[in-house]
């Protein structure tokens, strides 16, 4: 299929199937080369908001009455729609969001790979079941909730889209969905070639950043929300929800614990686990943040980790010889900065490693090298808060029961990982741990399967995405009782 994309990056509002223009445009900025304006993003006001919300109530009419079959049928056109735009719209999301360009081709046929699954799983989950017996008739059926607010953030927007998008429209719920207004234009133009597959209103697009968030969440005619992004806007999104009892589903921030056990093979498990570090210069959600290491074993393991890093080149996404690209904007790098500066007065040492791919451009990005922690105070800062940038700190322990209590000691609760030449005991580990998921001697993109579900315990978040998990999150059990012989 060839590509429709506009060469020059723009997005406008989408609602009905249609462009809308917007009153008030944007630039969107490469994080690895700031001078370089990608595309102009098209802002929503209330009123636009007010028209997709409109446009996707009036589609929810028709959409929940085609048949589930006929639903699956029309969705698994967008998917393959989706999973040919992969090619030529890869370029685009690394210089909107920072990436290397595997990753990128990654988020998007990954997320085409999402939306099948789900549309796989849907048929058997969204049966009615029939309960009958000689005095009584039981129906439990699922029905969609509504319209429909998802709003993601700029990491993995095609992915973390998808794991939303396949379970809501399959289900019979319409939608509209809020980009993050640092990734808009290549999961705008996916969804907009996805929905012209279907009736119109069924998927609509409306860009901009916190008030236009707001005024969709706080829409009286929105009824359920589904949000990923960071925890102190899920807090902020459940304010919205309140406003008159929206469904909420939240996937937030995290602050990983990765467990070295004393028998693990330290050499082996070094490259998999730094990748789980510092892919994406730590800004993913379940990236590890803190690694706990037995004592006896700390200085094999910072020396092991230092060889690794050393190696490591940072750079433009789109230049194939780097580790990983820039941090996402000015905010993030300064505050990412203030943690490292912060950490070097708390008394902590901090080890830049690694090298700039080129020299040339590196002040031209938010760049910024590999950083390792040791002598840090396990109740730091650095320690304690989801870093979101490539630096880790590294924290000994005597016992397991003390690194498991520091582990569990925090408001996050996403992902996790044990490391271990012991199955077992890794295992018994593990079952200890607070967490969404965790994982056993791996904690990096390739440990999530999308058979799992995701989502987080504690302050990481509210239910789960992918699965048939994911798919309860956007239906209402209805239950239809019959007497047939009064006691
Ligand atoms: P963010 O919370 O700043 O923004 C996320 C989205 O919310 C954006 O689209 C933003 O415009 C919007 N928004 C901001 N304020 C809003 C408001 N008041 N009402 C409605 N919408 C609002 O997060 P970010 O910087 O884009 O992403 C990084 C964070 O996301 C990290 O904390 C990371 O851990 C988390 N994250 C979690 C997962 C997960 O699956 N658990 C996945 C990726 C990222």
């Amino acid at each position: 299929m060839k590509s429709q994309l506009d060469i020059s990056g723009n997005t406008e509002i989408f609602i009905d199937n249609r462009e809308v223009r917007a009153q008030e445009y944007r630039e969107v900025r490469d994080p690895g080369k700031i001078s370089d304006i990608v595309g102009l993003v098209g802002y929503a006001m209330p009123r636009e908001v007010d028209l997709a919300v409109q446009a996707a109530e009036r589609a929810f009419k028709l959409w929940r009455t085609v048949s589930v079959n006929e639903r699956i049928d029309m969705l698994e056109v967008s998917a393959k729609i989706l999973e040919d735009l992969s090619r030529d719209l890869a370029p685009l999301l690394v210089r909107e969001n920072g990436a290397k360009l595997s990753e990128a081709k990654m988020d998007i046929s990954r997320g085409a790979t999402l939306f099948r699954k789900t549309l796989g799983i849907a048929r058997p989950f969204l049966e009615s079941r029939q309960i009958e017996s000689q005095t009584d008739w039981l129906e439990i059926e699922k029905k969609p909730v509504g319209v429909t607010a998802l709003i993601v953030p700029w990491n993995s927007p095609i992915v973390l889209t998808m794991g939303k998008l396949a379970p809501a429209l399959v289900a019979g719920n319409t939608i509209v969905l809020k980009p993050s207004p640092y990734a808009p234009l290549t999961l705008t133009h996916c969804l907009s070639q996805m929905a012209k597959n279907l009736p119109s209103g069924v998927i609509n697009v409306v860009n901009g950043g916190v008030e236009t968030g707001r005024a969709l969440l706080e829409h009286p005619r929105v009824r359920k929300i589904s949000f990923t992004g960071g925890i102190s806007t899920g807090k902020q999104v459940m304010e919205s929800a309140a406003s008159n009892i929206k469904k909420i589903s939240l996937e937030l921030g995290g602050n990983d614990p990765a467990i070295i056990l004393d028998d693990a093979d330290i050499e082996g498990l070094i490259p998999s686990l730094c990748q789980g570090v510092f892919t994406r210069a730590g800004q993913i959600c379940f990236a590890v943040k803190r690694i706990y290491v037995p004592q006896s074993k700390y200085d094999t393991f910072y020396q092991a980790m230092r060889d690794e890093v050393s190696n490591y080149l940072v750079g433009h996404g789109l230049d194939d010889r780097i580790t990983f690209g820039p941090l996402i904007n000015e905010a993030q790098f300064t505050r990412v900065n203030e943690l490292v500066q912060h950490t070097k007065d708390s008394g902590a040492t901090v080890t830049e490693l690694g090298a700039p791919a080129d020299l040339t451009t590196w002040n031209q990005g938010y760049y910024m090298l590999p950083k390792i922690v040791s002598n840090v105070d396990p109740r730091s800062k650095i320690v304690q808060e989801e870093q979101f940038g490539p630096i880790i700190p590294l924290v000994p322990y005597d016992d397991i029961d003390e690194a498991v209590h520091m582990s569990n000691d925090s408001e996050y609760g996403l992902s996790a990982s044990v490391w271990s030449s012991d199955f077992d005991r890794a295992l018994g580990v593990a079952r200890r741990l607070e967490a969404g998921a965790t994982f056993i001697n791996s904690h990096n993109i390739w440990s999530l399967s999308l058979d799992m579900p995701m989502g987080g315990v504690k302050q990481s978040g509210i239910g789960r995405e992918r699965t048939e998990l994911g798919l309860q999150e956007y239906v209402e059990d209805h239950a239809i009782r019959f007497i047939k012989q009064q006691p």
